[in-house]
């Protein structure tokens, strides 16, 4: 797997989809506020849907190395939901040397 370092352009392309996501929902939420309670089911639905679908993106593009061991490695659409994280990385077990700390994050190429 080749790996690069997290460019401004990749900051952007993040802050894109999640601004667009943030439009859908709230567009979602407008549209929907008139129909009740089915309103408030398809609303939950579409945000759940969106933020699974970036979080899916975000985990397909995206690598972590271990400050411990070096190694490269990447995660799951789950571990990347649950797992805190920073600007700079994330807090991971490392699948290299089983330890937990902030693994930095790295691009896949191509990604
Ligand atoms: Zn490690």
């Amino acid at each position: 797997m080749k790996v690069r370092s997290v460019t401004t352009v990749d900051w952007f392309k993040t802050g894109l989809y999640i601004l667009l996501m943030i439009v859908i929902t709230v567009v979602a939420a407008i549209l929907l506020s008139e129909l009740g309670l089915v309103g408030i089911v398809l609303w939950a639905a579409i945000f759940a849907g969106s933020l699974f679908l970036l979080v899916r993106w975000h985990a397909h593009s995206t690598a972590y190395r271990c400050p411990s061991c070096a190694e490269v490695f990447t995660i799951s659409t789950l571990t990347d939901l649950i797992s805190p994280q920073v600007p700079q990385g994330k807090y991971l077990t490392c699948p290299g040397c089983g330890k937990r700390s902030w693994a930095t994050i790295l691009m896949r190429d191509g990604a």
